[in-house]
């Protein structure tokens, strides 16, 4: 870690034009793994906003109004059913609401299993399913210190309107831009953790606690009308430990938080997949995008880093559509409010970045393609990531 940040502290030196600086700098501190791990001595009560503010997302879902999944029991809708389960006799028309299951409930063992292609319901479950799989988008919608100041200045009630509006122009911008699909959004908030094992609290000290606040508000908001064609499913889950355990060979707690998050996604991605299948319909077709919510330290404006070319190039489109439309959305929103202490400009000239690596990890320096880094592993960029899930393997390089 010491030797990467030396790296980066010499590259993002390197980098002094224009906002291109400022942006290593920023997007450093917001995904930065923390300076040495947190323990449960961490005064996390001096950091929480109160408890309106400061909701404990437990990603057991209630199950969106039509979807009837596992209301009754707390573990995964048996993903063979998903899989397997043939189109009803009687639905000649419409199929019933898609099912996905609750993978925000599967633990880094079922990770592990599922990396190994031995997880029940994935066969398919493989490192290569576990990247570029859909598209995705990290939102880095403010900086958190603009949001801490909304708490302190207008209080809670209004970070909370805050923490709405984000959430709805969230699901708004996927309502539009999918139309008439369904959209499963596999919905990641950022940073976090299990506290007696890891906690990463972001910047700032209290980014994980506003993206928890933003996705309770899209989890709570997803059941309303009009969004009616979006079923969320968490990926992170604070409940459950991201621990591989002493039988691997490599167990890094920042980078398995990362990790699991994704196979949860790509888990959804193999679901979506059997689903079109069995419905190939073009009104019956499911649509997946992964959506991961931070905040930035010192952009001073709203940033959506999408895909660029380490996945598929309809993954990279779709990312891109949405990172724009989500800025528009998001900042005419935002400003609507007059809760935010000066109005919310797009970060550089559009708001936009590829997240195209701009400082290069020791262990990768033989490496020549474009890479993304690890840290930016929820946009499933090969690299880092799968040279992590091949060590954890026990085939690591
Ligand atoms: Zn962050």
């Amino acid at each position: 870690m010491g030797r990467r940040n030396v790296r980066r502290r010499a590259l993002v030196r390197g980098f002094a034009v224009g906002g291109l600086g400022m942006l290593t700098t920023s997007l450093a501190a917001c995904t930065a793994q923390p300076r040495s791990m947190p323990t449960l001595t961490v005064p996390l009560t001096s950091i929480l906003p109160s408890p309106t503010s400061t909701p404990s997302v437990v990603p057991t879902l209630a199950p969106h109004p039509t979807a009837k999944m596992s209301s009754a029991a707390p573990t995964p809708i048996p993903t063979q059913q998903v899989h397997l389960a043939a189109p009803s006799p009687t639905a000649t028309a419409i199929p019933d609401h898609p099912q996905f299951s609750d993978v925000a409930q599967r633990t880094p063992a079922d990770a592990l299993l599922y990396l190994r292609g031995r997880l029940p319901g994935y066969p398919e479950g493989s490192p290569q399913t576990a990247i570029n799989f859909s598209p995705s988008d990290i939102l880095e919608t403010m900086d958190t210190i603009v949001l801490d100041q909304v708490k302190q200045r207008e209080g809670s009630a209004a970070l909370q309107k805050v923490y709405d509006t984000i959430a709805q122009a969230i699901l708004v911008t996927l309502r539009d831009q999918y139309r008439t699909h369904w959209v499963v959004l596999a919905l990641d908030a950022g940073h976090g953790g299990n506290k007696a094992f890891y906690w990463d609290p972001g910047s700032e000290g209290t980014e994980a606690w506003h993206t928890r606040g933003v996705a309770a508000s899209v989890l709570k908001q997803a059941h309303e009308s009009d969004f009616s064609r979006i079923i969320v499913r968490p990926i992170f889950n604070d409940a459950i430990p991201d621990d591989f355990g002493p039988t691997v060979p490599i167990n890094r707690p920042s980078l398995n938080t990362i990790l699991v998050r994704q196979v949860r996604a790509s888990m959804l991605a193999l679901e979506v997949a059997a689903w079109n299948k069995a419905h190939p319909d073009p009104a019956n077709q499911v649509m997946l995008h992964e959506i991961s919510v931070h905040f930035n330290v010192g952009a001073g404006g709203a940033l959506v880093l999408h895909q660029g070319d380490t996945v598929r190039p309809e993954f990279v489109a779709r990312s891109i559509e949405f990172a724009k439309r989500y800025l528009q959305q998001v900042t005419t929103d935002l400003n609507a409010t007059g809760l935010l202490p000066s109005p919310l400009k797009l970060w550089g000239s559009n708001g936009l970045h590829d997240d195209v690596m701009m400082y290069r990890p020791m262990n990768l320096s033989g490496v020549t393609t474009s890479i993304t880094a690890f840290r930016y592993g929820m946009l499933q960029g090969n690299g880092y990531s799968s040279r992590y899930i091949a060590q954890l393997l026990g085939k690591g390089r």
